[in-house]
Formats: structure tokens, sequence, C-alpha cells
């Protein structure tokens, strides 16, 4: 774990939702990493700024230095850890834009070769919430369960 970072501990609030220690994977003075409820390819998670606010236009230059070079610290671990050399980095910035939870995230994805039949289909998956936050109807994917998660995030916090 580098220096910036600390050992997991407490929860999280990712928004409204209370997300235990045991889905935190990273986390600096600033931000943090979790696991995901509902990964669109394996190795999906998401880095948020402590601070809980939507929109990433909210976020002083300190709070976006420090998200931004956590997200490259993870990028870097997750591309290592899943044998590949491209990831999807998206934030879904408000409302209009496909976001679910109102507090700032980047979806950091490790992209594999065929991993969607045509390569921008992953946008559609990253849309498959509805704006309530509930299940979109052509979403089959089941959330996956705190013990998958708490496995995950074991894993992840081993590489740093
Ligand atoms: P967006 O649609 O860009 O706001 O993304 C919301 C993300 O939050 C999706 O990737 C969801 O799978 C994820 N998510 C929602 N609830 C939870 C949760 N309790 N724990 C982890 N991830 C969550």
């Amino acid at each position: 774990m580098s220096s910036d970072a600390r050992a997991h501990g407490d929860g999280v609030s990712f928004g409204p939702i209370a997300i235990p220690g045991a889905q935190v994977f990273y986390e600096t003075s600033q931000t943090f990493a979790l696991v995901n409820l509902k990964p669109v390819v394996p190795g999906h998670v998401l880095v948020c700024p402590r601070r809980s606010t939507p929109k990433f236009t909210d976020l002083s230059d300190e709070e976006i230095s420090d998200l931004w070079r956590t997200v490259a610290v993870i990028q870097r671990a997750l591309e290592r850890e899943h044998d590949t050399s491209s990831s999807t980095l998206a934030i879904q910035d408000g409302p209009l834009a496909g976001q679910t939870v109102p507090h700032v995230h980047v979806h950091v994805l490790p992209r594999r070769v065929g991993d969607f039949a045509r390569n921008d289909d992953v946008y559609d998956d990253l849309e498959r919430w509805n704006a309530d936050g509930s299940k979109a109807l052509d979403d089959d994917r089941p959330p996956r369960s705190a013990e998958e998660m708490r496995a995950e995030a074991d894993a992840l916090r081993a590489l740093f």
C-alpha cells in the first residue's frame, strides 16, 4: 500500500448508500475505491472523492488531483492483475448523463479482447440503471453478494 493510502476500516458514504469497509479496497485522505455491486466486466470498480457531492465540477483542485492520481494507481494495478493494457474510464456526471448514484464516481473497467461484440457496447451496459437507481428492465445481472464483494476487495487490497 502506498504511503498515502490507509488500511481499510469503517465504511464510507457513496451518495445515500452506506458502503461497508469490507467493500472498500483503497483509500487516501481525499479518495476511496470500492468494488462494484454489478460489475459490467470483471474488475470493474469505482473511485470516488471522500466528500459526497454529485458533480465532478463541484470538486476542488485538490480533490480532482487526488481522485485522478488514485485512478491511475488503481488502473495500473488492475491492468497488471487482468493482464491487459487497456481500460475504459468513465464518469456519468449528472442524471442526464446516466448517473444514478449522486456522488462523483470514476468507473474503471479493465478491457479484454472480445469482451463486447461491439467495443462501445460497454457504454450501453454502464447505462443499465434507471435514474432512480432501480434495475432497468433489460438488466438481468443479479447484484453480487456481500461475500463475493468482500473476497474481491480483500484480493485487490493485497495489490497495494
Ligand atoms: P452510475 O450509473 O454511473 O451512477 O453508476 C452507479 C454504479 O454504482 C454502478 O456501477 C452500480 O453497479 C454501482 N453501485 C450501485 N449500488 C452499489 C453498491 N451498494 N455497492 C457498490 N456499487 C454500487
